[in-house]
């Protein structure tokens, strides 16, 4: 697991109103019951990937600690498996959280340090926006091509494996009516005033 440079924290660098505003958001209204029992790191199927693990995350969310949380790349990582959130004892929105952590991240004009998961990301709105469902072949072969195109062939028969298990689909899926589709995107409010991108 990767470090993040700073270890010492201090007093001064807490944002209590950030704090606040987290448990202001939907899901994340228990992140102050966390007992700091790790169950969610060593659930976590990512957490090996992560500069931060899940419990650490939460700790310094519900401490404030903006800066930190805000550029770890755990919230780009997470998968929202919600597996961390099912096995919380103290029955904390973890995945919620994750998800607040990265509104606010992109409200302050923060990415991702790696390209792989901004594409993911971007190729996840734009199949979502044009389709109304995400077909996960199409989503792995557009995000691979589009940062790892060396790796594309060795990919390929881990690609298959998983559709030959049932792990992946690829037939493209589409919402059947488009019209409510379009309305509700619509109806959406951008992000920071601003159309994602
Ligand atoms: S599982 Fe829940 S209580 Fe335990 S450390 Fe994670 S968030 Fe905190
Ligand atoms: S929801 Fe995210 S943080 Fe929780 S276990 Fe899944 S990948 Fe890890």
């Amino acid at each position: 697991m990767a470090t993040l440079e700073r270890e010492i924290r201090f007093e001064s660098d807490r944002d209590p109103e950030f704090a606040a505003q987290i448990r202001r958001m939907p899901g994340c209204e228990n992140l102050n019951r966390c007992i700091q029992c790790a169950t969610c790191s060593g659930i976590c199927p990512l957490s090996t990937y992560m500069d931060m693990t899940p419990r650490r995350v939460i700790q310094l969310a519900r401490d404030g600690f903006k800066a930190d949380v805000l550029n770890c790349n755990t919230i780009w990582l997470c998968a929202s498996c919600y597996q961390c959130q099912v096995e919380c004892p103290k029955e904390i929105g973890i995945t919620d959280v994750m998800y607040a952590l990265k509104c606010k991240a992109i409200e302050a004009g923060i990415k991702p340090k790696q390209a792989a998961p901004q594409t993911l990301y971007r190729e996840f709105y734009n199949l979502g926006t044009k389709n109304g469902r995400i077909s996960e072949g199409a989503l792995m072969v557009n995000t691979v091509i589009k940062t790892q195109p060396a790796r594309f062939w060795s990919l390929k028969m881990l690609g298959l494996r998983l559709l030959r298990t049932g792990r992946f689909g690829w037939k493209i899926e589409r919402m059947p009516q488009q019209s409510v589709l379009k309305a509700a995107i619509q109806a959406t409010p951008p992000i920071n005033g601003k159309e994602s991108s």
